[in-house]
């Protein structure tokens, strides 16, 4: 007999056990499957995560072992070389996946969610009350579907893969240290305790950055860059970085993996299907984060399905109440992909990139600036107006996308000419025949292997 539940949910990783989690503590059945054991679902390494997200999310801030790191200083370096701007206190806690992923996947058990690990989804499709699931442990008949397969998963909606120049190869590992003197002298070097991150930025192309930290017996190294810029992947920087360094050992953990950094998909819904986390591209764009976005994205799910407001409820509250500061970080994103260290560096003397902002985009926010900061910025911009006159343009663009999502329409129809002017403020053609056309069957969303 096939089971029914409210709510099938496919990928078992941050965003989709949340949106189990936060669904079934609303009262609604759910199954959520993963294609991998779900003691390997997700990300399995350290991430930057805000606590402002587990807090509009709903979901406790992790403590204990799963709080890797809070309180640090960090260092943002232009290149290998510097200038650098210095933050005393770190306001982005590190996190540890493997523990947040496995805490998440247990609210949704205790909230009465099934969990089936190593399922295989075969395929699916959405009728106008109601969807059939087809996996290897049997058929699912629920009323809604939930793509949370990540950004290599199944594309229930048929949404498009990102271009090459919008996914950034990240990796991530935790390392022992070797020689804790050594270590201190490469921190004191640049000018910073040791128990600093020191992020490198513009290494290796305009998006790309070797973080690294040490604590007692241990460092942490976070890299990123877009291979389709010619750049080495993530891994790459990791691993020469990490050879270059003779206090730096051998890893303990970690892992490495692709992170769409396009700005969200216009529409989140086609049929009785809805995409949350990297499967909706609900990542800020400006340094490829997607667990705060997806942990809050699957609140409104939740919200919205419980709510009775369905799907199409969940688009709209989403788009207008948070698509607006991605899209806008996006275009922020594509126009540092583009600088080389001098021009960041550039930046950093007009005061374009000055604390606040980098703490903005660290939080994943919209900066506030002080009128101290403005007359400040003022005078850098006499100084470097070269900078300023390329970035301009894009702060009042961004300043639009912002007023575009706060009025994001009602019906599809609607949305698709929205998308349209979108595309325009981001220079595109507009490719959205994905959001209206094609059946709303797993062969529809493309390649049936895919699933
Ligand atoms: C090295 C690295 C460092 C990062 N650092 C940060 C950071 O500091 N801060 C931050 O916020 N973000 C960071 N990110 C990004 C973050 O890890 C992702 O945005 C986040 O993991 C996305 O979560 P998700 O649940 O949407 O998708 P995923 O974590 O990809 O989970 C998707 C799940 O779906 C399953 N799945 C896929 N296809 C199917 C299928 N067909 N059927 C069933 N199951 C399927 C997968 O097995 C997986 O478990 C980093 C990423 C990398 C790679």
């Amino acid at each position: 007999m096939p089971v029914e539940p409210d709510v099938v949910v496919v990928g078992a990783g941050t965003a989709g056990a949340a949106v189990a989690a936060l669904c079934a503590q609303r009262g609604l059945s759910v199954v959520c499957l993963d294609r991998r054991p779900l003691s390997e679902s997700g990300a399995r390494w350290l991430n930057g995560v805000p606590f402002a997200a587990f807090d509009v999310a709903g979901i406790a801030r992790p403590d204990g072992a799963e709080l890797a790191g809070a309180g640090h200083g960090f260092q943002l370096v232009s290149g290998w070389q510097g200038p650098a701007l210095k933050f005393v206190r770190e306001t982005v806690p590190e996190v540890d996946m493997r523990l947040l992923v496995s805490r998440l996947q247990g609210m949704a058990a205790d909230g009465g969610a099934e969990l089936w690990g190593d399922c295989r989804l075969l395929s699916w499709e959405s009728g106008p009350t109601g969807c059939l699931v087809e996996t290897d442990r049997g058929q699912l008949c629920p009323e809604w579907v939930v793509d949370a397969s990540g950004l290599a998963g199944a594309r229930l909606l048929g949404q498009p893969v990102p271009a090459p120049r919008d996914i950034c190869a990240a990796a991530q590992q935790v390392r022992r240290l070797l020689d804790p003197r050594a270590g201190r002298e490469f921190f004191e070097r640049h000018g910073v305790e040791p128990g600093t991150t020191l992020s490198f930025a513009g290494v290796a192309g305009g998006f790309s950055v070797v973080n690294v930290w040490m604590a007692e017996d241990r460092v942490g190294l976070l890299t990123g860059s877009v291979v389709a810029d010619g750049q080495p992947s993530g891994l790459q920087l990791l691993e020469r970085f990490a050879e270059s360094k003779p206090w730096i050992g051998e890893p303990i953990f970690g892992g490495a993996r692709a992170i769409p950094l396009r700005r969200p998909l216009e529409r989140l819904c086609r049929g009785r299907a809805a995409a949350v986390g990297d499967a909706a591209r609900q990542v800020f764009p400006a340094h490829g984060s997607g667990i705060g976005a997806g942990l809050v994205a699957a609140a409104v799910l939740a919200e919205s399905l419980a709510d009775g407001d369905g799907v199409e409820g969940y688009n709209l509250r989403w788009q207008r109440r948070h698509g607006g500061v991605l899209a806008a970080w996006d275009l922020f994103r594509r126009h540092s992909q583009q600088l080389q260290p001098d021009q960041m560096a550039a930046m950093m003397k007009a005061g374009l990139l000055d604390q606040e902002s980098v703490l903005a985009a660290m939080e994943q926010r919209l900066p506030v600036p002080s009128l101290p900061g403005l007359l400040g910025k003022l005078v850098g911009a006499l100084r470097q107006p070269a900078a300023v006159l390329k970035v301009a343009p894009v702060f009042a663009r961004m300043a639009a996308v912002i007023g575009l999502y706060s009025r994001y329409p009602e019906g599809a129809e609607a949305q698709l000419r929205w998308a349209g002017r979108l595309a325009g403020l981001f220079g595109e053609e507009l490719d959205a025949s994905w959001m209206l056309h094609g059946p709303l069957t797993a062969a529809g969303s493309g390649d049936k292997s895919s699933l």
